[in-house]
């Protein structure tokens, strides 16, 4: 046997889901490259789409059925909710990517970003990309709440008009039983 063998420790690479013995060079393997490759692109994706509703919020009835949805974050290697659960005087509702704005806000997940850009020998100033800064964050939790405050406005309205809508229909039901009793009465007293 060669006393010249070094013992290389098996470390298992999450992304690639696989154990190799390559240590730190595992990150220059093509297949590695590829995978962190597309996990940027996908990451980036979800920022812009999040961004559009940094904007604009967007808010949604409690019973939504994707309001439950979670997210896989890479860097922080955890599933994250999606979407906000939003408590208020008028009701609960649910913030659409709430949850996904929160998280690329917070300080854990920017260090997550940056450790998993250095990790795999990439420009750490990338961090940038893949995060929004706490200002930004602010001024949308602000539109939030006003945008809260329209939405359970405006359900108020509609409830009201189909309310209203029930009682008009409810005083044509009781003229169609009216009028056809009379006419009931009408033939009883001819016949
Ligand atoms: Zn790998
Ligand atoms: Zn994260």
């Amino acid at each position: 046997m060669s006393s010249q063998t070094v013992f290389v420790p098996f470390r298992y690479c999450p992304l690639c889901r696989l154990n190799h013995n390559k240590g730190k060079k595992h990150v220059y393997s093509k297949k590695h490259k590829e995978i962190v490759a597309n996990i940027l692109v996908k990451f980036s994706k979800k920022i812009t789409e999040a961004k559009a509703f940094l904007k604009k919020p967007s808010i949604k009835e409690i019973t939504w059925d994707q309001a439950g949805n979670k997210f896989w974050c890479y860097f922080c290697q955890g599933d994250i909710d999606k979407h906000k659960l939003n408590v208020s005087t008028p009701g609960q509702c649910v913030v659409e990517y709430g949850g996904f704005l929160e998280h690329i806000t917070r300080s854990d997940h920017a260090e997550n970003t940056a450790k998993f850009l250095k990790e795999n020998m990439l420009d750490m100033k990338r961090t940038l990309e893949f995060v929004i800064n706490e200002k930004m964050y602010l001024k949308f939790l602000e539109d939030v709440e006003a945008a809260v405050t329209r939405f359970f406005m405006l359900k108020s309205q509609v409830l009201t008009q189909i309310a209203s809508h029930i009682r008009s229909q409810s005083v044509i039901r009781r003229d169609v039983v009216a009028s056809s009793l009379r006419e009931q009465v009408c033939r009883m007293v001819i016949s």
